[in-house]
Protein backbone atom coordinates (compact mmCIF):
# COMPACT_ATOMS: atom_id res chain seq x y z
CA UNK A 1 0.00 0.00 0.00
CA UNK A 2 1.54 3.45 -0.87
CA UNK A 3 2.62 5.80 1.95
CA UNK A 4 0.50 8.14 2.78
CA UNK A 5 1.92 11.84 1.57
CA UNK A 6 2.60 14.73 4.10
CA UNK A 7 -0.93 16.28 4.18
CA UNK A 8 -2.49 12.79 3.89
CA UNK A 9 -0.78 12.48 7.28
CA UNK A 10 -0.77 16.02 8.89
CA UNK A 11 -4.73 15.54 8.47
CA UNK A 12 -4.94 12.32 10.69
CA UNK A 13 -2.15 14.02 13.11
CA UNK A 14 -4.65 17.05 13.07
CA UNK A 15 -7.26 14.54 13.99
CA UNK A 16 -6.25 13.42 17.33
CA UNK A 17 -7.19 17.18 18.46
CA UNK A 18 -8.28 16.65 22.38
CA UNK A 19 -11.12 19.43 22.16
CA UNK A 20 -13.50 17.46 23.55
CA UNK A 21 -11.72 16.30 26.03
CA UNK A 22 -10.85 12.98 24.81
CA UNK A 23 -7.97 11.34 25.59
CA UNK A 24 -6.28 11.33 22.28
CA UNK A 25 -4.99 8.46 20.56
CA UNK A 26 -0.93 7.54 20.60
CA UNK A 27 -1.16 6.32 16.72
CA UNK A 28 2.42 7.69 16.58
CA UNK A 29 5.89 7.16 18.08
CA UNK A 30 7.13 10.69 17.52
CA UNK A 31 4.21 12.03 19.47
CA UNK A 32 4.50 9.73 22.56
CA UNK A 33 8.21 10.94 22.25
CA UNK A 34 7.51 14.62 22.54
CA UNK A 35 4.87 13.80 24.81
CA UNK A 36 6.76 12.62 27.52
CA UNK A 37 9.57 15.31 27.70
CA UNK A 38 8.93 18.18 30.15
CA UNK A 39 7.52 20.95 27.94
CA UNK A 40 6.03 18.66 25.06
CA UNK A 41 2.88 18.01 27.53
CA UNK A 42 0.90 20.47 24.97
CA UNK A 43 0.66 19.03 21.96
CA UNK A 44 -2.19 17.16 23.14
CA UNK A 45 -4.21 20.09 24.43
CA UNK A 46 -4.03 22.14 20.19
CA UNK A 47 -7.04 22.57 18.54
CA UNK A 48 -5.32 24.05 15.62
CA UNK A 49 -6.77 27.77 16.17
CA UNK A 50 -3.23 28.98 14.37
CA UNK A 51 -3.19 31.85 17.00
CA UNK A 52 0.62 31.00 17.44
CA UNK A 53 0.95 31.49 13.94
CA UNK A 54 -0.14 34.63 13.66
CA UNK A 55 1.29 35.87 16.92
CA UNK A 56 5.05 34.84 15.72
CA UNK A 57 7.13 36.89 14.40
CA UNK A 58 9.38 34.93 12.65
CA UNK A 59 6.95 32.18 11.37
CA UNK A 60 7.28 33.46 7.91
CA UNK A 61 10.78 32.18 8.11
CA UNK A 62 10.19 28.58 9.27
CA UNK A 63 9.87 25.92 7.28
CA UNK A 64 6.78 25.01 8.87
CA UNK A 65 4.92 27.31 11.20
CA UNK A 66 4.17 26.58 15.37
CA UNK A 67 0.31 25.51 14.10
CA UNK A 68 1.67 23.03 11.28
CA UNK A 69 4.78 22.18 13.86
CA UNK A 70 1.91 20.42 16.09
CA UNK A 71 -0.17 18.78 13.09
CA UNK A 72 3.47 16.96 12.34
CA UNK A 73 4.76 15.88 15.40
CA UNK A 74 1.23 13.97 15.93
CA UNK A 75 1.38 13.20 12.65
CA UNK A 76 4.27 10.83 13.45
CA UNK A 77 6.40 13.16 10.87
CA UNK A 78 9.52 12.85 13.22
CA UNK A 79 12.11 13.14 10.35
CA UNK A 80 10.40 16.41 8.59
CA UNK A 81 9.72 18.34 12.02
CA UNK A 82 12.94 17.78 13.19
CA UNK A 83 15.12 18.50 9.87
CA UNK A 84 13.14 21.55 9.71
CA UNK A 85 14.48 25.02 10.48
CA UNK A 86 11.23 26.40 12.57
CA UNK A 87 12.57 25.57 15.99
CA UNK A 88 16.16 27.36 15.61
CA UNK A 89 14.09 30.17 14.01
CA UNK A 90 12.16 30.81 17.53
CA UNK A 91 13.03 33.84 19.33
CA UNK A 92 11.87 32.85 22.85
CA UNK A 93 9.31 35.61 22.67
CA UNK A 94 6.74 33.86 24.60
CA UNK A 95 3.59 36.03 22.43
CA UNK A 96 2.59 32.24 21.23
CA UNK A 97 2.65 30.75 24.76
CA UNK A 98 0.64 33.74 26.42
CA UNK A 99 -1.72 34.05 23.46
CA UNK A 100 -2.46 30.33 23.42
CA UNK A 101 -6.33 29.56 24.30
CA UNK A 102 -5.61 26.31 25.46
CA UNK A 103 -2.38 26.73 27.38
CA UNK A 104 0.13 25.69 25.42
CA UNK A 105 3.69 26.51 26.84
CA UNK A 106 4.51 26.51 23.01
CA UNK A 107 8.01 28.12 23.67
CA UNK A 108 8.85 25.15 25.85
CA UNK A 109 8.08 23.19 23.56
CA UNK A 110 10.25 24.62 20.65
CA UNK A 111 13.31 23.93 23.23
CA UNK A 112 12.22 20.26 23.15
CA UNK A 113 12.67 20.40 19.52
CA UNK A 114 15.67 21.87 19.64
CA UNK A 115 17.18 19.31 21.92
CA UNK A 116 15.88 16.14 20.05
CA UNK A 117 17.09 17.73 16.48
CA UNK A 118 20.33 18.08 18.13
CA UNK A 119 20.49 14.85 20.05
CA UNK A 120 19.15 12.96 16.69
CA UNK A 121 22.29 14.73 14.89
CA UNK A 122 18.92 16.31 12.30
CA UNK A 123 19.64 19.69 12.85
CA UNK A 124 21.00 20.97 9.33
CA UNK A 125 24.11 22.10 8.77
CA UNK A 126 24.86 25.44 8.21
CA UNK A 127 21.74 25.98 10.79
CA UNK A 128 22.30 30.01 11.55
CA UNK A 129 20.55 29.87 15.26
CA UNK A 130 22.20 26.56 15.98
CA UNK A 131 25.66 28.15 15.15
CA UNK A 132 25.82 31.14 16.98
CA UNK A 133 24.22 28.97 20.10
CA UNK A 134 26.77 27.19 20.14
CA UNK A 135 29.29 29.81 19.39
CA UNK A 136 27.26 31.25 22.60
CA UNK A 137 28.01 28.43 25.22
CA UNK A 138 31.67 28.20 23.74
CA UNK A 139 32.58 31.71 24.66
CA UNK A 140 30.49 30.97 27.80
CA UNK A 141 32.41 28.28 28.72
CA UNK A 142 35.86 30.00 28.22
CA UNK A 143 35.42 33.42 30.02
CA UNK A 144 32.54 33.14 31.73
CA UNK A 145 30.69 35.81 30.57
CA UNK A 146 29.97 36.74 26.39
CA UNK A 147 32.26 38.33 24.96
CA UNK A 148 30.52 39.35 21.75
CA UNK A 149 33.71 40.45 19.42
CA UNK A 150 34.84 36.99 20.00
CA UNK A 151 31.45 35.39 19.53
CA UNK A 152 30.80 36.87 16.29
CA UNK A 153 34.23 35.58 15.47
CA UNK A 154 33.68 32.13 15.96
CA UNK A 155 29.88 32.34 14.39
CA UNK A 156 31.06 33.73 11.36
CA UNK A 157 33.56 31.14 11.12
CA UNK A 158 31.45 28.71 11.74
CA UNK A 159 28.94 30.03 8.68
CA UNK A 160 30.48 32.05 6.35
CA UNK A 161 33.44 34.41 7.31
CA UNK A 162 32.23 36.53 4.27
CA UNK A 163 28.57 37.42 5.14
CA UNK A 164 30.87 39.27 8.13
CA UNK A 165 32.75 41.86 6.19
CA UNK A 166 29.70 44.69 5.28
CA UNK A 167 29.41 44.91 9.52
CA UNK A 168 33.08 45.50 9.73
CA UNK A 169 32.68 49.47 9.62
CA UNK A 170 29.73 49.27 12.69
CA UNK A 171 32.29 47.20 14.77
CA UNK A 172 34.97 49.35 14.26
CA UNK A 173 33.00 52.05 14.99
CA UNK A 174 31.82 50.36 18.39
CA UNK A 175 35.62 49.65 19.07
CA UNK A 176 36.74 52.97 18.32
CA UNK A 177 33.34 54.49 20.39
CA UNK A 178 34.37 52.29 23.25
CA UNK A 179 31.46 50.43 23.09
CA UNK A 180 32.60 46.76 22.35
CA UNK A 181 35.39 45.41 24.54
CA UNK A 182 38.55 43.86 23.02
CA UNK A 183 39.91 41.98 25.20
CA UNK A 184 37.56 39.82 27.60
CA UNK A 185 36.76 39.50 30.87
CA UNK A 186 36.79 36.37 32.85
CA UNK A 187 34.97 35.63 35.87
CA UNK A 188 36.01 34.56 39.05
CA UNK A 189 35.95 30.60 39.99
CA UNK A 190 35.37 29.75 36.21
CA UNK A 191 36.09 26.10 36.57
CA UNK A 192 32.33 25.95 38.45
CA UNK A 193 30.38 27.08 35.35
CA UNK A 194 32.51 25.21 33.25
CA UNK A 195 31.16 22.06 35.37
CA UNK A 196 27.96 23.57 35.09
CA UNK A 197 27.95 23.86 31.54
CA UNK A 198 30.12 20.45 30.96
CA UNK A 199 26.82 19.09 33.10
CA UNK A 200 24.13 20.30 30.68
CA UNK A 201 26.20 19.13 27.92
CA UNK A 202 25.79 15.21 29.11
CA UNK A 203 22.10 15.85 29.85
CA UNK A 204 21.80 16.52 26.28
CA UNK A 205 22.64 20.35 25.70
CA UNK A 206 23.99 22.02 22.42
CA UNK A 207 28.10 21.17 22.82
CA UNK A 208 30.89 21.00 20.22
S1 LIG B 1 -2.44 28.83 19.74
FE1 LIG B 1 -2.39 26.97 21.01
S2 LIG B 1 -4.24 25.83 20.46
FE2 LIG B 1 -3.94 27.38 18.87
S3 LIG B 1 -2.78 26.29 17.25
FE3 LIG B 1 -1.28 27.29 18.57
S4 LIG B 1 -0.71 25.74 20.12
FE4 LIG B 1 -2.62 25.07 19.13
S1 LIG C 1 8.16 32.04 21.28
FE1 LIG C 1 9.00 31.34 19.32
S2 LIG C 1 7.32 30.23 18.29
FE2 LIG C 1 6.43 31.47 19.95
S3 LIG C 1 5.80 33.40 18.96
FE3 LIG C 1 7.85 33.73 19.82
S4 LIG C 1 9.26 33.24 18.12
FE4 LIG C 1 7.26 32.37 17.57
Amino acid sequence: MASASIEEKIERGAGLATADGGEPKAEYGFLEEVRSIPGGEGVDLCIQCGTCTGSCPNANEMDHTPRELIAMIRAGMRDQVLSSNSMWYCASCYLCTVRCPRGVKYTDLMYVLKNLAWQSKMAKRGNRPLAMARSFVDVLNRFGRVHEATMLGVYYFRTNPLTALPLAPIGIGLLTHGRLPLFPHRIKNQAQLQTIVRKAQELGGISQ
